[in-house]
């Protein structure tokens, strides 16, 4: 894709590489496959990459927010929708119009949920959240009998699925994942010996689908993976998963200044000798976080960042890039010549991880697609 003179800055994704991912954890799983989609699809576009990952052989869409939820129905798909999380009460009545299933966690939720129902002559379908160890949301296991036992008797519900989450999967030690995985499978076998069989029964993001196969039940619920993102150092991504994010810049002037020149705002770079400064049009603004030792590549090669990162620029020493000049592609993540600077590559930079790199690529950043 070329869109030099075209844009300040852009990211293009390849949805050829998120439908290939999903093909790949559809087939190491053996399990029914949920599309993590929640905060835009990580940045990538949550319609296109909902799209490629339906291609690719997803049959959930999972969504944090309502909200995004009721995107993903307005553009038309009629696949099951998830909203993991939390769904305020006021919104009950469209997801339920929109045949969104929902997480609940107490009591009072399914009542509310339940007379809504009955009152509408609709049914609401719901998956009990089972809290094994993460402490966030859910019912804690040992009271997850007894709330399972009640839905499965309420009007106006569906128990259409029971799920977990882990807090530790994408870890070297698997010891507490391992306790998480065996309270929920004694929550599933008590369910079952009251005959108690909700359709879905899901608990691995992409570190346990990797991790845990037993874990893996009828579902996964798969977000980083399905991006081509490692989740974490130490839960890599088998071979075949391909990274489907590029964020690029065109390079926008090049000058040489004199030994003594300050840089930017504070002068917190000054020249040392006679050197070749690039000006680039991405800055805080886009999602380049304001912290030394960014770095980007251009002409197949690693050019520092220097100075501090403005709102909508930033200044890269090109001394390696003689041949560097205005209207040259600038990478921030992606490859250029067999170099490579990975979301991991940055997350380690910046001391965080590649999900929070991607999430942060603001929507000012045009998003263009490659199928
Ligand atoms: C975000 C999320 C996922 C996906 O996690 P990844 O690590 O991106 O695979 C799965 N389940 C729940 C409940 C989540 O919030």
């Amino acid at each position: 894709m070329h869109f030099l003179n075209e844009h300040s800055s852009w990211v293009e994704i390849d949805l050829s590489a998120i439908e290939e991912n999903v093909r790949i954890i559809k087939t190491l799983t053996g399990a029914n496959v949920m599309a993590v989609v929640k905060a835009n699809a990580y940045g990538h576009g949550a319609v296109q990459v909902a799209n490629a990952a339906i291609k690719g052989g997803a049959a959930w869409l999972g969504v944090a927010r309502i909200e995004e939820a009721l995107e993903l129905r307005n553009a038309g798909f009629k696949q099951n929708i998830f909203v993991l999380g939390y769904i305020p009460p006021a919104h009950y009545k469209s997801a339920v119009d929109n045949q969104i299933s929902l997480a609940v966690w107490d009591a009072d939720q399914i009542d509310l949920l339940s007379n809504l129902c009955c009152s509408s002559n609709t049914t609401a379908r719901l998956h009990l959240n089972v809290d094994t160890g993460m402490s966030r949301l859910g019912i804690s296991n040992k009271m997850a009998v007894e709330l399972a036992s009640y839905l499965s008797e309420k009007s106006g519900v569906e128990f259409e699925g029971i799920f977990t989450h882990f807090a530790r999967a994408d870890e070297r030690d698997q010891v507490p994942t391992e306790l998480q995985e065996d309270r929920f499978l004694a929550v599933i076998d008590d369910l079952h010996k009251k005959n108690i069989r909700p359709q879905w029964v899901h608990a691995s993001n992409s570190a346990a689908s990797i991790n845990r196969p037993l874990a893996r039940f009828n579902m996964v619920r798969v977000g980083i993976s399905i991006y081509g993102l490692h989740p974490s150092p130490d839960c890599m991504l088998p071979d075949g998963f391909q990274p489907a994010l590029s964020w690029k810049a065109t390079l926008c002037q090049v000058k040489e200044i004199p030994p003594g020149t300050g840089v930017g705002y504070g002068h917190e770079y000054i020249t040392s000798k006679n050197e070749k400064i690039g000006t680039v049009p991405v800055g805080y603004a886009d999602g380049i976080r304001r912290m030394k030792g960014n770095r980007v590549l251009v002409r197949g090669r690693a050019a520092p960042v220097i100075g501090r990162v403005c709102m909508d620029q930033i200044m890269i020493q090109l001394d390696e890039v003689p041949s560097a000049n205005v209207g040259d592609e600038v990478v921030i993540i992606g490859c250029q010549g067999g170099e490579r600077i990975s979301a991991e590559n940055i997350a380690q930079r910046w001391g965080t991880i590649n999900y929070e790199v991607v999430c942060g690529i603001n929507t000012r950043v045009p998003r263009f697609y490659q199928d």
